[in-house]
């Protein structure tokens, strides 16, 4: 049984130097901002995990976000699975420190990592929600099985977006 991550406050700079790591649950209900793109999987939750380290390059925080949660497909409404597995680096960088370059020295673009600055109260699900939203798609559609408004089922009734585009049609 996974804890939950929910509330778990933690300075980040120490986190990483001391090498910490900590991974559980966050329920999508704890993710205000991200909750509002969703439809009716408030109650599924993701498996979080992050871990510090400090090395010459300075003081990184490794998170990784897995599950699932339904989006509203912009096409036809409908509610559509989404997986989500991220896994990003964080820079801390502490007061006073130089904030890096986007590019390294060789020129390639450090991909998938970011700079945070350090917080001595930083509450994790501000920054797991944070990714999270990174990584959703801004105009999620179907693939394929897209039929607009064909399906009347309870999900499509709970959209009001989807009532909406019902009472239109009579
Ligand atoms: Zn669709």
């Amino acid at each position: 049984m996974s804890r939950s991550l929910v509330g778990f406050v933690f300075d980040t700079l120490e986190f990483a130097r001391e090498g910490r790591s900590v991974s559980g649950l966050v329920p999508v209900s704890a993710l205000p901002r991200l909750l509002e793109l969703l439809e009716g999987t408030a109650e599924n939750a993701l498996e979080c995990a992050i871990s510090g380290r400090q090395g010459q390059d300075g003081s990184w925080l490794s998170l990784t976000v897995s599950g699932q949660f339904d989006l509203t497909c912009q096409r036809c409404l409908g509610s559509m699975p989404f997986a989500i597995a991220l896994e990003t680096e964080l820079q801390v960088i502490a007061p006073g420190q130089p904030w890096p370059d986007e590019e390294l020295e060789d020129g390639a673009l450090r991909l998938g990592a970011d700079a945070i600055a350090a917080d001595a109260a930083q509450l994790l699900t501000d920054l797991i929600e944070e990714e999270v939203l990174l990584a959703v798609p801004i105009a999620p559609k179907h693939d394929t099985d897209c039929a607009p408004l064909a399906r009347g089922d309870d999900k499509q009734a709970a959209s009001p977006f989807a009532m909406l585009a019902q009472l239109k049609k009579h």
